[in-house]
C-alpha cells in the first residue's frame, strides 16, 4: 500500500499530527497503524477517564519549568503552540475545555470520550485511513522513500511519522535506522516505605519540602501519607525530577522531610528553646505547635523518643534537639515505587540531540518525523504531558518548517 505518509501509532500525537496535516493538505494520504484493536487507548483512561488535556499557564518560559527533561528544545515550541492555542484548536472543533481551581484543564464535557469523539470525528473528514490491529514490526529505507512492515502487509511513504508513546519495539527499530535511545525509566510514582514512621498516618496530608538525601535535589508541595508509604504533589514532582538517580539506586534511597517549609533546624530548637520556657508546665504532647495534627506530632515525639507523659520543663536539650530533626529533616527510607493511577510517564527515548526539533525531524533518517513519548522529553503531571504531544505533533505537521 502506498500512501504519502504513513503515521506509527493511534495515539495523542499521532493523531494530531495526521489531522494538523491533513487539514493543510488535503490531497496527502494519510494512514495511521495502530496495533490495538482501538485507537486513542490512553487518552481514553487519561485523568482518571477525563483527560487532563493541558494547563492554564500560557507563557512559555513559565511552561518549560515543567519539564525536567525537553524544556530548552519545547521553548521555541511553545511559542508557536502553547495551552492556549491547544484551547482555541479544540473549541474551533467544538470541544470546550473547563480549568480547575489548581489550573489543570479538562473538557467541558468532563470525559475523555469528548477529545476521542473529536480526533475520530476529523480523522473521517479528512479521509485519514485508520488501521487497527496493525502493529509496525520493522521500518526500511527503500530507493528514497520508506517501506513499513506490519504483521501482514507492508507499507510504503515518502514520510513517516513515529507516535508510538513508550513502545519498546518501536524503540528497537529506531535504533537499527541508527538512533540512540536513551534507556526508559518510569517518572511520576508514589513512594513505599516500610518505615515505622508511616505506619498509622494513612490518610494524613501536609505541606512539606523533602530532599533526596545526599543531593541538591528538594521539592516542595503537599505530602500524603498512605498505607504504603507517600504519595502526593510534592513526592511526584521529586520522582520526576530524579527519575534516572532513583532508578539507578534501584528504588532504595532516604528522602528527609521539612514538615516546616520556612524554617530550618537551627530555627526550630529556637522556637521550641522558648516554647519549653512559656509552657514548662503543659504535656509536649498537648501543645502541639505549628499547628501539626495530633497523629503526627506524637510519632515526631515518639522518634524523639520523648514520653507521651513529658512536661516540657522535664525535657531535656538533647531530645529538644531530636524533635527539631524530627520536624525539619526526618528520615524516610525508601524501599521501593508504586505506580501513580492518575498519569503515569516514561522518561527516556529518542535522544533530544537527534532530532531537528524546527520540524521534529530526524537528524539520523532524512523524512523521519517524532512527536509525544517516543521522545525523551517528560513532565510533571497535570496536563503538561499531553501538552508535549500537542506541541511537537503540531510543529511536526507545520509544513512552513520545512
Ligand atoms: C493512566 C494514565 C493517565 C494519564 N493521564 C494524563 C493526563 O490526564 N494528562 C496528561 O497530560 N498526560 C496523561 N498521561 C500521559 C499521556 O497519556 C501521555 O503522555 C500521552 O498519551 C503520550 O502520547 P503519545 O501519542 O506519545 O503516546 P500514546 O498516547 O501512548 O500513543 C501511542 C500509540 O502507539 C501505539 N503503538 C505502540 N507501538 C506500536 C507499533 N509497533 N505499531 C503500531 N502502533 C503502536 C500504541 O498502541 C498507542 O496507541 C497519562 C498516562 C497514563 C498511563
Amino acid at each position: 500500500m502506498v500512501y504519502d505518509v504513513i503515521v506509527i501509532g493511534g495515539g495523542a500525537a499521532g493523531y494530531f499530527y495526521a489531522i494538523n496535516l491533513a487539514a493543510k493538505n488535503r490531497n496527502l494520504k494519510i494512514v495511521i497503524l495502530e496495533k490495538q484493536k482501538t485507537v486513542l487507548s490512553k487518552v481514553r483512561v487519561s485523568g482518571g477517564g477525563r483527560c487532563n488535556v493541558t494547563r492554564h499557564c500560557f507563557a512559555p518560559n513559565e511552561l518549560v519549568k515543567f519539564y525536567p527533561r525537553g524544556a530548552k528544545e519545547l521553548l521555541p515550541l511553545f511559542y508557536g503552540f502553547n495551552p492556549a492555542h491547544t484551547i482555541e484548536w479544540f473549541r474551533e472543533r467544538g470541544v470546550e475545555l473547563k480549568t480547575e481551581p489548581d489550573g489543570r484543564m479538562f473538557p467541558a464535557a468532563n470525559t475523555s470520550r469528548a477529545i476521542i469523539d473529536c480526533f475520530v470525528k476529523e480523522a473521517v473528514k479528512y479521509n485519514i485511513d485508520v488501521m487497527l490491529n496493525t502493529e509496525v514490526n520493522d521500518i526500511e529505507e527503500a530507493s528514497g522513500s520508506w517501506k513499513v512492515a506490519a504483521e501482514t502487509k507492508v507499507y510504503q511513504a515518502e514520510k513517516i511519522f513515529i507516535g508510538s508513546g513508550n513502545s519498546t519495539k518501536v524503540w528497537g527499530i529506531l535504533e537499527k535506522l541508527g538512533h540512540s535511545i536513551v534507556p526508559p525509566v518510569p517518572s511520576l510514582f508514589s513512594f513505599m516505605s516500610g518505615d515505622n514512621f508511616v505506619i498509622g498516618l494513612a490518610g494524613l496530608a501536609r505541606d512539606v519540602s523533602i530532599n533526596l538525601a545526599g543531593s541538591k535535589l528538594t521539592e516542595s508541595g503537599a505530602l500524603l501519607f498512605t498505607h504504603q508509604g507517600v504519595s502526593g504533589p510534592a513526592v511526584l514532582k521529586l520522582s520526576s525530577k530524579a527519575a534516572r538517580q532513583l532508578a539507578a539506586m534501584n528504588y532504595q534511597f532516604t528522602i528527609n522531610v521539612n514538615f516546616l517549609i520556612n524554617m530550618n533546624f537551627d530555627d526550630t530548637v529556637s522556637y521550641l528553646k522558648n516554647l519549653k520556657n512559656a509552657e514548662a508546665v503543659r504535656l509536649i504532647r498537648l501543645t502541639k505547635p505549628f499547628d501539626i495534627p495530633q497523629r503526627l506530632w506524637e510519632k515526631l515525639m515518639l522518634w524523639s523518643e520523648i514520653n507521651m507523659d513529658t512536661k516540657w520543663k522535664d525535657c531535656p536539650q538533647k531530645k529538644i534537639n531530636l524533635l527539631s530533626s524530627a520536624l525539619t529533616k526526618l528520615p524516610l527510607h525508601i524501599t521501593g515505587k508504586s505506580t501513580n493511577k492518575e498519569e503515569f510517564v516514561t522518561c527516556g527515548g529518542v535522544e533530544r540531540k537527534e532530532i531537528e526539533w524546527k520540524r521534529m525531524e530526524s537528524k539520523i533518517a532524512k523524512n523521519i518525523f517524532f512527536g509525544g513519548e517516543v521522545i525523551d522529553v517528560d513532565a510533571l503531571t497535570g496536563g503538561f504531558n499531553f501538552q508535549a504531544a500537542w506541541t511537537t505533533a503540531f510543529t511536526a505537521a507545520d509544513t512552513k518548517n520545512r
